[in-house]
């Protein structure tokens, strides 16, 4: 951020002094105007799909479906899940892969809901049985009760060294 204008300094001096009005009369307008703002939101969002979906082929790698609103951004690698936690799902996910040129190298492909779920479920889509996914499904490793529950219930804090020492111990 370069130098503030006089006018973003007069902006925030009257936020300051006006707090409550100004917040107030921003949740009248997100109110008063949500749906027309959702349906700009969710065009946005589209758009973006679109994209994505173009970029990885356009079709289900499984079974060939070409309507967007059934398809979906499959992660092949099994990482899906550490990715939405990292970017958040929908939209954020589609602005990070677009942000980072559409990768053809990280696993990521087209796939309808049907196919998606049934290989994610089952290891398997019945449209091509003899396709197993294996993924490691073992949960992250687990060092025991977080700090903050641990003290909370009397027990000696634990120390932040000995943590790391039993992460790295452990892997
Ligand atoms: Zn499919
Ligand atoms: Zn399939």
């Amino acid at each position: 951020m370069g130098q503030k204008t006089l006018k973003q300094l007069r902006d925030a001096r009257y936020y300051r002094n006006h707090v409550d009005h100004v917040r107030a009369r921003a949740r009248a307008y997100y109110h008063e105007n949500y749906n027309s703002l959702s349906t700009k939101k969710k065009a946005r969002t589209r758009a973006q799909k679109e994209r994505a979906i173009r970029a990885y082929g356009g079709r289900c790698a499984c079974c060939g479906e070409r309507t967007i609103e059934f398809l979906t951004i499959d992660h092949a690698n099994g990482d899906g899940a550490e990715h939405r936690r990292r970017v958040g799902r929908g939209r954020h996910l589609y602005a990070d892969i677009e942000a980072r040129g559409f990768p053809q190298d990280a696993g990521y492909q087209v796939l309808c809901f049907n196919c998606n779920i049934a290989l994610g479920f089952y290891g398997y889509c019945p449209h091509h049985p003899q396709r197993r996914r294996h993924h490691d499904r073992r949960p992250r490793a687990n060092i025991g009760r977080p700090r903050r529950l641990a003290e909370a219930k009397g027990s000696p804090a634990i120390d932040h060294e000995d943590v790391l020492f039993v992460r790295r111990a452990s892997k």
